[in-house]
């Protein structure tokens, strides 16, 4: 732990390290639904789809990776366990079980509009109070909502190719 980084941050240090914790338990949930849905995805552009989500999978680790680095530099200590992530995330798992190509979107298209508003949120948590966390957080949020863009346009191309038949 950096003592004067922790210091910096003030006396919303452990609220803050609650929040990055939590933010870190969807993004396991969020790597393991993209990572596992790209496996079983099947329907009309599954090459497509199945690109994307990978994609999306190795992005989601990084920022989980991102969200430890910054829990250690304050002093917290990160969640050990998958049942943790149960237990303290905000935005939930959802099994892919129906791996039709629109069905796997549509799940993961409402994961990112939760991410969204977590990293919003955590954007005005720490605005004018802590730029390094600030500075991460909006970076996240710009990743997430262009998560949704490229899921919206994959729905998308698939109903135009239905509707051009
Ligand atoms: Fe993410
Ligand atoms: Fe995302
Ligand atoms: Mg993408």
């Amino acid at each position: 732990m950096g003592t004067l980084g922790r210091s910096m941050v003030g006396k919303d240090v452990d609220k803050l390290i609650e929040l990055l914790n939590k933010a870190l338990a969807d993004e396991w949930l969020a790597y393991y639904q993209y990572w596992i849905g790209a496996k079983v995805a099947k329907g009309p552009m599954r090459g497509a789809v199945t690109v994307e989500l990978e994609e999306h999978a190795t992005e989601e680790l990084g920022h989980a990776l991102m969200l430890v680095e910054r829990i250690l530099q304050l002093g917290g200590d990160p969640l050990l366990t998958p049942q943790a992530w149960y237990d303290m995330t905000n935005c939930g798992y959802e099994a892919p079980e129906d791996p039709y190509v629109e069905a796997l979107l549509e799940q993961n298209i409402k994961g990112e509009q939760c991410a969204i508003e977590v990293y919003r949120k955590l954007v005005e948590f720490t605005k004018d109070k802590d730029p390094v966390t600030y500075e991460m957080a909006l970076q996240i949020m710009t990743d997430e909502i262009m998560h949704e863009e490229d899921l919206q346009a994959l729905e998308e191309d698939i109903q135009l190719m239905r509707e051009r038949k």
